[in-house]
């Protein structure tokens, strides 16, 4: 199992990320996270939403074939 994430979480590598809401609020669905900001709070959902990694994709600003 893969490991979770909650709002106010550091972004540990950029990449795409599941969003996991409870289950009387929306389908899961999946975000691009940025490495060293923190997963976000989002309105209507408090702290409930979790985090986790689906693919991990360096951000282009920091890959070396564009520096
Ligand atoms: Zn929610």
């Amino acid at each position: 199992m893969s490991q979770q994430y909650k709002p106010g979480d550091k972004v540990p590598k950029s990449g795409i990320y599941r969003v996991t809401h409870d289950s009387q609020h929306v389908q899961e669905h999946e975000v691009t996270c940025v490495c060293n900001e923190t997963f976000p709070p989002r309105n209507g959902c408090g702290r409930h939403p979790r985090f986790t990694s689906v693919r991990q994709a360096k951000h282009i600003r920091n890959h070396e074939n564009f520096k």
